[in-house]
């Protein structure tokens, strides 16, 4: 493997040296809890900064030891999102681009398996010979090294560096002896410690207690940190008096103590930051800028949202990860953004595609009732014959359908059967004993992929050019024939099916130039039945709704006022 010169031991003091282009670094941790919404925090600190004509970009330290998301199901992580340049990552840089409205990079995403990866390998190549490989400073370097590359890379004013897990998590000990390291090496007005903790309500004294933020803060403090700014989260109106003592607690003035409440919508919480705290002038303070963000585009997207609730409209979503409320948080969110688009709020039916699969299950009954339906992607053959049933349905139906990956693969499967009279036709990933022959796939691996290969990082990943031809919904939906969308997938469709479907009504409507390979599906006639072998709603962001779901949303709504 090509060693990075970046990866080099050699360059320890490269590896501490200032970027020389005055980045400053805000960084958050979390305490108490996991699940405050720190992610949102972050981002939503970046949307501000971004507002005030700052040039953000974002950093997730997460301290598992996968070097990626990739090889996690989503019972375990929520969504995997995929980067441009292809890294699987956290769902919070998802948040993270969905806020600022911009693309990150694999370097937004860096896990203790990664710098651990390197580290050994470092050792293993003998760049560290003769000494003895240690957590300080060999460990922490790498983590360091990995937030200046941020920062070069991205040419960026502020990198907003997130800690993943809470504070007292054994494996995130030497993130945070990276970050006191940073901090005292960049010195004054260049970063901000921002501390995100819970503040419970205890029901029988119906009381707020702050002492686990007090505590959580000494946890802090353990790791030779002090915060700059505490977000307190609580599920009710902290009273001044607790916020007053939390700032004497833990030691951080008054006005950088900031109530976090639960607010109605996760795209308030920027506007609420900034009108009721001040959140920019407060944190411009120690990273020794003058901060004044226009918020007026976050203004019109509240105003746009709140008009729009008032209108609904039923979307099924038909997965099978439905327990995890984060598991589809990309799609939900690209769904959401397509409604408000088109003034009105998605009312998002998340229906089980096990339970589908029997024809008298009352579940039917809901998705009939919707004004369009969006199968997501997925993996293994557990609930495709309730997604490909739902396909069915809404081609018979003509009722909208987007599928994304898996959903647009189960679409095509289920056309190809019913077209072709034969009902074998599968995907070669559904068939794991191999009994088939393989001209039963329609769906089929892509070359260079086998049973073989490693799992982790060896889909197709991140951004591929795809040609949209012109006449069809795709091109309706994009108003170009040249784009770009990312990929997660290890299977793809079979052109040796292409001729005899086209035949039948199937429009291959986008295909990757160099291979031929088809990226975009869609029915003939249908008012909107169409498939993505990409991943479109990682584009898609909170007031730039993605053209493909924004279409179908208008298709939807289309049939919704026809009495669909
Ligand atoms: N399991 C399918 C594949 O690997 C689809 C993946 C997905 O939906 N992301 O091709």
């Amino acid at each position: 493997m090509k060693r990075r010169a970046e990866d080099s031991p050699a360059g320890r003091e490269n590896s501490c040296e200032k970027s020389g282009l005055e980045t400053r670094f805000i960084f958050i941790t979390g305490g108490v809890s996991s699940s405050l919404g720190k992610g949102i925090a972050a981002a939503s600190i970046g949307a501000i900064m971004k507002a005030a004509r700052q040039r953000v970009f974002f950093q997730k330290l997460d301290p598992y030891l996968n070097v990626d998301s990739g090889t996690m199901n989503p019972f375990q992580h929520g969504e995997v999102f995929v980067t441009d340049d292809g890294a699987e990552t956290d769902l919070d840089i998802g948040h993270y681009e969905r806020f600022v409205n911009e693309s990150l990079t694999r370097m937004s995403s860096i896990t203790a398996g990664q710098v651990f990866r390197t580290v050994l390998d470092n050792e293993r190549r003998g760049e560290y010979l003769g000494g003895t490989v240690q957590y300080i400073p060999h460990v922490t370097d790498t983590i360091k090294e990995r937030m200046h590359r941020a920062a070069k890379e991205s040419k960026a004013d502020i990198v907003i560096v997130e800690v993943g897990g809470t504070v007292g998590d054994i494996e995130g000990a030497v993130f945070l002896e990276a970050i006191r390291q940073l901090r005292s090496e960049l010195g004054p007005n260049r970063t901000c410690h921002v501390h995100m903790g819970f503040v419970p309500h205890m029901e029988a004294s119906d009381e707020l207690k702050t002492k686990p933020m007090q505590h959580s803060v000494i946890k802090v403090r353990e790791s030779g940190l002090q915060p700059d700014m505490i977000l307190a989260r609580a599920d009710r109106a902290i009273p001044m008096e607790l916020l007053d003592k939390i700032s004497l607690f833990c030691g951080v003035r008054r006005d950088a103590v900031i109530p976090a409440p639960t607010l109605h919508s996760i795209y308030d919480v920027p506007l609420y930051l900034e009108q009721e705290h001040h959140i920019a002038e407060v944190m411009g303070r120690y990273l020794g800028l003058t901060l004044a963000p226009d918020m007026s585009e976050w203004e019109e997207g509240r105003r746009l949202h709140e008009e729009a609730q008032e209108h609904l409209i039923p979307i099924a979503l038909v997965g099978k990860y439905l327990h995890v409320k984060d598991a589809y948080l990309s799609v939900y969110e690209a769904i959401r953004s397509a409604a408000v688009h088109h003034n009105h709020k998605a009312d998002i039916m998340l229906i089980d595609s096990e339970e589908l699969e029997s024809a008298g299950s009352p579940l039917w009954e809901d998705l009939k009732r919707c004004a369009g339906i969006v199968v997501p992607g997925g993996f293994g053959s557990r609930g495709v014959e309730g997604k490909m049933a739902a396909a069915r349905f809404a081609r018979t139906q003509g009722v909208p359908y987007l599928g994304l990956c898996l959903g647009a693969q189960l679409m095509v499967i289920d056309f190809a059967r019913d077209v072709l009279k034969d009902g074998t036709l599968t995907s070669q990933e559904f068939d794991e004993k191999k009994i088939l022959d393989p001209s039963k796939y329609v769906v089929h691996f892509l070359p260079g992929q086998h049973e073989g290969k490693e799992k982790g990082g060896t889909l197709r990943l991140g951004a591929y050019t795809c040609a949209v031809q012109a006449g069809t919904k795709a091109f309706e939906a994009y108003g170009r024939s040249e784009i770009s969308e990312r990929h997660r997938h290890r299977y793809e469709f079979n052109n040796d099916f292409r001729v005899r479907l086209e035949k039948h009504g199937l429009v291959f409507s986008g295909i990757w130039p160099e291979t031929g390979l088809a990226e975009i599906v869609e029915v003939e006639g249908h008012p909107f039945m169409v498939g993505t072998q990409f991943h479109p709603e990682f584009k898609s962001r909170p007031h730039h709704p993605h053209p493909m779901f924004a279409k179908f949303a208008e298709a939807a709504l289309a049939c919704h006022a026809g009495g669909l």
